[in-house]
Order: C-alpha cells, then structure tokens, then sequence
C-alpha cells in the first residue's frame, strides 16, 4: 500500500531529524499534503502509527493539512482552486475566476512536506 511505504519513510527520515535535534521524544509531526497526492489522510496516519512503533516517533501525533487542487487558465494564466468531490474533478463544473474560461490545466501539487516536528529534548544530566 501507497501510504505504508510513504510512512515507512517518514519515520525513518523522521528519526534521522529527530537525532540530529537532540530529541528523545517526538510528539507532533506537521505534515502537508499537495492537492495531487492520491494519499489518503486517515490510511497515512494510521499507517503512521504502526511505522512508529518503538521509535523515537511512537505515539507521535500526525497532523496532516491537506492542499486543496489548484488549476491554472489557459486563457488568462489565473490560478485558482478546484473544488472536488472526493477524488474526482467535475470537469463541467470548474471556470476560471476572472475570465470565466472553461480551459484549464491541473498544477501538479504532489508534494508531502514535514513542516515541523515537536519533540522533547534529551534531558541533559549534570555530571
Ligand atoms: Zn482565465
């Protein structure tokens, strides 16, 4: 499944981050989806939480922000957002905002970006 190995990957990217920042914790984990992602939020995050079984990432909440689908004018180059229904566009049913043209192209968005992490830092002991 698409979102295991997706969430395969951030938790061991995720991990790497977390090391590098000292944390012996992750709490939250901000991440956001591009409109074009064929990701599921709630399969993400449930795979999530299995890929983050004794890491440092276990029990982390995921918070996902999901972009929404953005076309571009072909007559008049506005961009704008599509509003969908589920996974599919309706064609028909999508104008561009400022000229009202019915000729578009999807901006591919298929990005995942991590955008913050919280975490507790390794406590220091004094010696
Ligand atoms: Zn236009």
């Amino acid at each position: 499944m698409h979102e295991f190995s997706l969430a395969l990957s951030m938790v061991e990217y995720l991990e790497k981050v977390a090391k590098d920042h000292g944390l012996e914790k992750v709490l939250e984990v901000h991440v956001r989806l591009g409109g074009l992602t064929h990701v599921n939020p709630g399969q993400l995050a449930f795979a999530f939480k299995l890929a983050a079984e004794g890491t440092v990432l276990e029990g982390a909440k995921l918070k996902i922000k999901s972009r929404s689908v953005k076309g571009r004018c072909l007559s008049c180059g506005k961009v704008f957002t599509i509003r969908r229904a589920q996974n599919f566009i309706l064609q028909e049913e999508v104008k561009c905002p400022r000229c009202g043209s019915e000729e578009f192209t999807l901006v591919d968005d298929r990005e995942l970006v991590v955008e913050r992490i919280k975490g507790v830092s390794k406590q220091k002991t004094t010696p």
